[in-house]
Order: C-alpha cells, then sequence, then structure tokens
C-alpha cells in the first residue's frame, strides 16, 4: 500500500456516478423508449499516489465509467469530485484548466495516435495548446526530454507513428499524456492490445512514472492478471455497478463476491502443480442486457451460489472491515462455498513482473 493511501489523502471521489444512453425511436420526432444503462450508480474514492485496478468482464461498463469521470461524456447524474471541485459542473476556463490535470492513456496505441503528424508534433500539440513552453526551441526540448522520460530515442522526434511498434506507440502515448504535467491519468486497458513480453516493460514504465511524478492511477482492465501488478486497490464491476472493491492482496487473498471468485479462478498460477488440480469457476449464461438488467443482485442469472433473497432483494454495499466493501448477500459465506485456489497458490501482488 502506497503512502498517499496510509495518508487518506482523497484526490478523487465518484458520487453515485450514472452514464445512460438513452434509446430513441420516430424519425421526424424522437422519443426516447429506454435506456442503456452503462453506468448505473458508482462510487469510489481514490487516494494521491495510489493506483485503484478497475476490473470486469466486456461491456461492464469500466471504460464508460473513466470516460465519465473525465468528463469526455457528460454524467446523466452523480458527482466526480476532483481537489474539492465537482467536474460535472465545470465550464469553459475551468474545464480547460481540469483537462490539463486530467489525462487519459488509450487502449488502442494504433487508433490513438494521427498517423499524418509525427511523434514531436502529437506530442508539442497539448505543450502548444496549454502554453506550457514559449517558443519552438523550448516546445522542442521538452518533447525529447518527455521521449527520454518514457524510454525512447529524442532523435524519433522527426519519425511518423506507422515507424514504431505497438509498445513503443503505446509509450508515445504515454508521453503525450505526461506533456501537460497531469496529477491524474485513467488508463484504459493500456495494455491489452499489446504483446505479452511487451505488456511487462509498459506496465513496469507506468509504475516507474508513478514513483518518478506523484502520479494517481485509475488503471483499468478486464481482467485481474494485470491488474493485481499495479494496483494498490481493485474495484471489481459487473454490469454498470461496483460489486467489490479492496486492497489488492486483500482482494486476491479472500474474495467475497462470487464474481470476484470466478474472475480470480481465471487468473494463472506460475505454480504448476497448483494450476493443474485447481478447477476453474465457468459461469453460466451470458451477461444479461444493461437495458434491463436483472432485478434483485444483478448477478444472480449467473452466480453459482444464489438464493432466493437473491432474486428480488438489491445487496447493499457493505465494508466488511478495513475497507473491504462488496455488495453480495452471501458475502460471509463466499470464500467456505467458492474455495479461493489463487489465495491457497499464494500468488505475488506488485511483484512488477506481471502476466497475461
Ligand atoms: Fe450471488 Fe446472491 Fe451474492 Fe448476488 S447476492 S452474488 S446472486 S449470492
Amino acid at each position: 500500500m502506497s503512502n498517499a493511501q496510509k495518508n487518506g489523502d482523497t484526490l478523487l471521489e465518484v458520487r453515485d456516478l450514472k452514464m445512460h444512453f438513452p434509446i430513441t425511436r420516430g424519425i421526424v420526432i424522437q422519443r426516447q423508449v429506454g435506456a442503456v444503462k452503462a453506468v448505473d450508480g458508482i462510487s469510489m474514492t481514490i487516494n494521491r499516489g495510489e493506483t485503484l485496478g478497475l476490473v470486469g468482464e466486456s461491456g461492464c461498463g469500466k471504460s464508460t465509467a473513466g470516460r465519465a469521470i473525465l468528463q469526455l461524456y457528460k454524467p446523466t447524474s452523480g458527482e466526480v469530485i476532483f481537489e474539492g471541485r465537482d467536474l460535472t459542473k465545470l465550464k469553459g476556463a475551468d474545464m480547460r484548466r481540469m483537462r490539463r490535470d486530467i489525462q487519459m492513456i488509450f487502449q488502442d496505441p494504433y487508433a490513438s495516435l494521427n498517423p499524418r503528424m509525427t511523434v514531436g508534433d502529437i506530442i508539442a500539440e497539448p505543450i502548444e495548446v496549454h502554453k506550457l513552453r514559449q517558443g519552438k526551441k523550448a516546445v522542442r526540448d521538452r518533447v525529447q526530454e518527455l521521449l527520454q522520460v518514457v524510454g525512447l530515442n529524442p532523435y524519433f522526434i522527426n519519425r511518423y507513428p506507422h515507424e514504431f511498434s505497438g509498445g513503443q506507440r503505446q509509450r508515445i502515448g504515454i508521453a503525450r499524456a505526461l506533456a501537460v504535467e497531469p496529477d491524474f491519468v485513467v488508463c484504459d486497458e493500456p495494455v491489452s492490445a499489446l504483446d505479452v513480453s511487451i505488456q511487462a516493460q509498459v506496465i513496469n514504465l507506468l509504475e516507474d512514472l508513478q514513483d518518478q511524478l506523484g502520479l494517481t492511477y485509475l488503471f483499468i482492465a478486464h481482467g485481474l492478471s494485470v491488474v493485481k501488478h499495479i494496483s494498490d486497490r481493485v474495484a471489481v464491476m459487473y454490469l454498470g455497478k461496483i460489486v467489490e472493491l479492496a486492497d489488492s492482496e486483500e482482494l486476491y487473498r479472500q474474495p467475497l463476491h462470487p464474481y470476484t471468485q470466478a474472475l480470480l479462478s481465471a487468473v494463472p498460477i506460475p505454480d504448476p502443480q497448483v494450476e493443474k488440480k485447481r478447477q476453474r469457476i465457468i459461469l453460466q449464461g451470458d451477461v444479461p442486457s444493461p437495458i434491463n438488467p436483472p432485478p434483485g443482485c444483478r448477478f444472480h442469472t449467473r452466480c453459482p451460489i444464489a438464493i432466493d433473497i437473491c432474486r428480488v432483494e438489491e445487496p447493499a454495499f457493505v465494508d466488511y472491515g478495513g475497507g473491504h466493501f462488496a455488495a453480495c448477500h452471501r458475502a460471509r459465506e463466499v470464500n467456505e462455498l467458492l474455495p479461493n485456489q489463487a489465495a491457497e497458490a499464494d500468488v505475488p501482488v506488485k511483484t512488477g513482473a506481471p502476466v497475461a
């Protein structure tokens, strides 16, 4: 756990954030007939200097949540408090200033860089927009410095994105995000499009930059195997809601939600003896539609230990001690009913040696 987390210095707080996308019918007169509830009331805090992992299957709403926090989407309701100010209410110059403090690293290093611009121009653009350096030489010097910071040769400044590998392009994306000296970075599946061997390098780079620059990360990923190496705490999302949130080591040692158990059972165990013997929890059925989520607990249609109450009553998001939150009627029984094989194998956390 980072010192910042121990100090409890909150940098960002999300309060009951909802992001619903309306579904409309009609050509001349459009009327709303429903909504895709991509994010349906999430709350969390992120402490200065820590990394909060946000995990869930494709379509659970995690990337939408990241974009709504950044105000790339206008949230349907809720608050995003950053350094004491509600971002959902900012406009004009205040919003532009906020865009400097919060940056995003995108999933696809191929699509997120303009192929017609040189690397130098890509990284210089935010520096010039925010007037962070005066004069061409000062901007160029800063771009070369940033290339060095992310482990690229400064002489690459005049090259185009297609001349780089996937890992190098992601480093360029990181340099662009750092160009405005942000406090908080949303990393939206930054390694999922990369080769396994390159994933470790990019994650190690992000960790080094966090140590050097005091950055705070929201690290979004679809599996627990990647986030466990970089996160201080982890939030697990299912169908628009956070179902569990805990310190990383605690979450891996003693998950309190069956969905987290299922995700953990998919994490490779480095001990071949344990890996051979363990049983994966295979969830039945598909993720239900976010247009019409199931009543009660949203996970009940796929939960291996669902009981009657789960189908009618939504479980509260309860702190079971030490900041370990879970939304499950059977949270106290989960570890007896579904053995946690990852804990048995004593999978290390935050070792700096990530796997796929
Ligand atoms: Fe499963 Fe019920 Fe817990 Fe939901 S509340 S995760 S259905 S046991």
